[in-house]
């Protein structure tokens, strides 16, 4: 027997990644009342899995996608300033060879094929500094500095490298911790007034009157609730195209594709601070970027995936290809045993009828469906750089059916991140003033996860032990504390791969250990309510 809740809210949203989470906080600002469900832990699906840049995405140019790669670029800035501890500026070494082939049915390829046919899929060097200059230029800069020419014969940036290699290009964009910003975006939220729910699965919606009436199930203890609301989000990723059919049951012609993404990490395999952008000779391109100080990571890679219940994992396949791809630019040799950490995402994209799944639009669709009383927007494909501007668009349509204010994310920090875009430094320095038993390494880790909200976990602490129990890599009570009461943390597998990455660090009995510790604490809060 469900049980009823008894306020209707103005918008219920299904699903805690970064789209459904960045919708209830610029809705939750706008002041209407929002309940979001995750059905499992947040960021839990693509939104954790992604290669993690803020970026414009250069190879997009090559499809002329200039509407989202313009609104990317612009993004990056706006993003970096809301939030300068998850997010920094990185520069990128694009290395160039006269050989280097590219996918040969971009537009690009088709117009060089009429006007340059001898080219045979290469490009000419002047083309691809038409690219960067355009990069540069598209979307206006004022805090990332524009593209350079490096000599790779001599420098930091060559000496991986394998010498054939000798001149590249450096272009600008940023990182972020994709995780970290759903989080974040969620605590937002419900600071806002929004009720965040995970661990909830929308098991049914459907139309009652001029309402949504949303049946969930607690997935941990089976208990079922009615919610009723009078706009509902579907924000469901890979699971849209599942939502539309099997829990809210209507007809509709819009589709998903999913292309699974796969990463491998390595050790570092170079000593600088800067990423690669490597050119295949299939026509797709990866990165290898430094990653959590001590690793490596290289990605992605781009395969249909056909069921969204199926877990994506990196396929011995796909290991031995981001291998090999990137043992065509390092000097020394990577093999499968250099991996010490393997993820897989699924891009939900907006089915657009592509050839293959590296052409498929990485621009984001929105549809509202009011046929019948109570509206469903539904949202498909989009990218972690743009789902603030996402976010923004879902309200100018929740907007033609609810009354709501206008916009205001951009330029107001999330949680942890009011202080100046380039006081990152300062900040870890005066952490490490205030609380000198940290080592260098855990103050930089706390000013990075929480930026000015280290403070709050750090507390009166004069020694490391007054942070209580010590779970190793640096890890300590009163953080873990934070996270289960602050950021929503149930298992200890939230906290080591979705709130930090101290799963690359930790042993597998220490992770045991810390998921006893919080399984009991969980179990203490119960009897205490
Ligand atoms: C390999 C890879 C690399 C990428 N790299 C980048 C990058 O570098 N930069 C960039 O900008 N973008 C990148 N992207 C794209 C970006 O990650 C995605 O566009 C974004 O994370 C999608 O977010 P989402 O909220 O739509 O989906 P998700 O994060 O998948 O969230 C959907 C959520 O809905 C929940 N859900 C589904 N059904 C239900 C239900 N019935 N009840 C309750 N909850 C439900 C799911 O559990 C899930 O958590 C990458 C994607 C991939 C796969």
């Amino acid at each position: 027997m469900a049980q009823a809740q008894t306020q209707t809210v103005d918008l219920f949203v299904i699903g805690g990644g970064i789209n459904g989470c960045g919708i209830a906080r610029d809705a939750s600002g706008r002041g209407l009342t929002v309940t979001l469900a995750e059905m499992n832990d947040l960021a839990w699906a693509t939104s954790s899995s992604s290669t993690k840049l803020f970026h414009g995405g250069l190879r997009y140019l090559e499809y002329f996608e200039f509407r989202l790669v313009r609104e990317a670029l612009i993004e990056r800035e706006t993003l970096l300033r809301a939030m300068p501890h998850i997010s920094w500026p990185m520069r990128f070494v694009l290395p160039y060879h006269k050989d280097m082939r590219f996918e040969n049915d971009t537009p690009t390829s088709r117009l060089l094929s009429l006007f340059m046919p001898w080219m045979k899929g290469r490009r000419p060097a002047w083309l691809i500094r038409l690219g960067l200059f355009m990069y540069d230029h598209l979307g206006g800069r004022k805090i990332l500095p524009g593209t350079t020419s490096v000599d790779l014969t001599s420098g930091p940036e060559g000496a991986p490298l394998q010498d054939r290699f000798e001149t590249a290009y450096e272009y600008s964009d940023c990182w972020v911790e994709d995780s970290r910003l759903v989080m974040l975006n969620a605590r937002d939220a419900e600071a806002r007034g929004a009720m965040i729910m995970t661990r909830t699965k929308v098991i049914s919606a459907e139309r009652e009157n001029d309402l949504w009436r949303v049946e969930t199930q607690d997935v941990e203890t089976g208990a079922n609730t009615v919610h009723h609301a009078r706009m509902l989000v579907n924000a469901g990723g890979p699971w849209v195209g599942d939502i539309i059919q099997t829990k809210v049951r209507i007809n509709s012609r819009e589709g998903v594709r999913l292309v699974r993404g796969s990463h491998i990490v390595t050790k570092r395999l170079f000593d600088h601070d800067k990423c690669y952008f490597f050119q295949g000779t299939d026509g797709r391109i990866i990165f290898a970027i430094p990653y959590e100080n001590d690793f490596t990571l290289i990605g992605t890679t781009d395969a249909e995936q056909t069921d969204p219940e199926k877990k994506p994992v990196c396929t011995p396949e796909e290991r031995a290809y981001l291998v090999n791809f990137a043992n065509a630019y390092f000097k020394a040799e990577i093999t499968d045993a250099d991996i010490v950490w393997t993820y897989s995402g699924v891009r939900p994209l907006y089915d657009d009828g592509a050839s293959s799944a590296t052409a498929a639009t990485r621009d984001y669709t929105l549809k509202v469906d009011a046929n019948g009383g109570a509206p469903l927007l539904n949202i498909f494909g989009g990218k972690i750089t743009t789902y603030r501007r996402l976010a923004e668009s879902a309200l100018e349509k929740i907007g033609e059916h609810l009354s709501v204010s206008g916009p205001w994310t951009a330029g107001v920090s999330l949680p942890g991140g009011d202080f100046p875009v380039d006081g990152f430094e300062n900040l870890v320095r005066d952490l490490q003033r205030d609380f000198d038993f940290l080592t260098a390494f855990h103050a930089r880790r706390l000013a990075r996860a929480y930026g000015t909200d280290a403070r709050k976990i750090l507390g009166r602490a004069v020694t490391l032990q007054d942070l209580g129990r010590d779970f190793g890599a640096t890890l300590t009570e009163s953080e873990v504390v934070w996270l289960m009461e602050k950021e929503y943390a149930r298992t200890a597998e939230d906290v080591v791969w979705r709130r930090n990455k101290l799963g690359l660090r930790l042993e597998e009995t220490q992770i045991a250990a810390l998921n006893d510790w919080m399984a009991q604490r969980r179990q203490s809060a119960q009897v205490a309510e």
